[in-house]
């Protein structure tokens, strides 16, 4: 008989809400489109203005600050509209941001992860001198840790639903009031001129749900007992005695995330072995797992290319309980064990 799988992988992505199901059940049943002025197309409009009030609540912003994309991936690419010759970008950020550093004459930005998909670790961005825009990655940190984009400081944030429990393909780039970018993508004046093409109302709607949803997760205390499970598992892991290093432990860190590097024992192993006894967990970026090369976040805080490559990343979620983490542990402790001695 099969065992029942244990998903610990949130920082790739999440369960569906069912919240955000039932919105995109819903949307599924509104015929018209939101830039239409009559009554099928006053409803769609009505629909994507709710999602944008309760996105905006999520994340501490004005609701005309969010404009709907098509994930976080394509909010990024907003920095190559900046009119500013260098983009310098956290090394350890997510490839999405990576991806967009630049260098060059005539004005720098700055794009920094708020807090890191791989480690967890929550970092503010550096000081950076007046006019200097900024772009904060605050993907895994919506609905998981307080978070205001009023307070933050940044001109701009990016957000991707699937994260929270929305629908995967949609996603949010918050730009502070009176910030002027030229859209990536042009033709119609779709979302104040801010990015054309016909809204995803499904995922909008969805994505909406999902926000709220948890919104009122981490009002009510929900990660709380994500962080307790997390140091139970922290806990039970560092029974192993080989040298464990639970990476970023010391420092602030998202209440889900467990990021260790296990001696001897390589990450795409763990994570085959671990995939085979019924567990979920990945080593480096998710986002770009089937990619084989080291941890870029690791090498970027220093760990060598061994240890990189020996790290893997265990992401819980509200669903998880006690008896999955316990029993991760004593699986993931024995399959150590048989690896060490394999390789003596
Ligand atoms: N930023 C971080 C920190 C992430 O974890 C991800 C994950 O995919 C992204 C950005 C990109 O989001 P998406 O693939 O939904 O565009």
């Amino acid at each position: 008989m099969s065992r029942e799988r244990v998903y610990l992988d949130w920082n790739a992505t999440t369960p569906l809400r069912p919240e955000a199901r039932a919105a995109m059940l819903a949307a599924m049943d509104l015929g018209g489109n939101a830039s239409s002025v009559h009554a099928e197309g006053r409803a769609a409009r009505a629909l994507v203005e709710r999602a944008r009030a309760q996105v905006a609540a999520a994340v501490g912003c004005k609701p005309a600050e969010v404009v709907f994309t098509s994930g976080a991936t394509e909010a990024a690419a907003v920095l190559t509209r900046l009119p500013v010759g260098a983009v310098e970008v956290d090394p350890t950020a997510h490839d999405c941001l990576w991806s967009q550093r630049r260098e060059g004459q005539g004005g720098r930005a700055l794009a920094w992860g708020y807090a890191n998909n791989e480690t967890g670790i929550i970092a503010e961005a550096p000081a950076r001198d007046e006019g200097v825009p900024l772009m904060l990655d605050i993907v895994q940190a919506v609905g998981k840790v307080p978070f205001s984009f009023a307070w933050s400081g940044a001109e701009m944030a990016i957000v991707s639903a699937h994260k929270f429990g929305g629908p995967k393909g949609v996603g949010a780039l918050i730009v502070r009031d009176g910030v002027e970018i030229a859209p990536v993508l042009t033709g119609g004046g779709q979302e104040m001129g801010r990015r054309a093409g016909t809204e995803n109302l499904i995922g909008i709607a969805g994505m909406g749900a999902a926000a709220e949803a948890a919104a009122r997760d981490l009002a009510d205390g929900v990660w709380d007992r994500v962080a307790e499970l997390r140091n139970i598992l922290e806990t039970a892991l560092s029974a192993a005695d080989h040298k464990t290093i639970f990476v970023g432990n010391d420092l602030p860190r998202l209440p889900n995330t467990l990021n260790l590097i296990a001696p001897g024992w390589k990450g795409e192993t763990q994570v085959m072995a671990m995939d085979l006894a019924g567990y979920a967990i990945s080593a480096g970026s998710a986002c770009s797992s089937g990619k084989v090369r080291a941890n870029r976040v690791l090498l970027a805080m220093g760990y060598d290319e061994g240890l990189a490559a020996q790290a893997i990343r265990v992401s819980l979620g509200p669903l998880t309980t006690e008896e999955q983490v316990l029993r991760f542990a004593d699986v993931w402790l024995a399959q150590y064990r048989k690896a060490l001695s394999r390789a003596a």
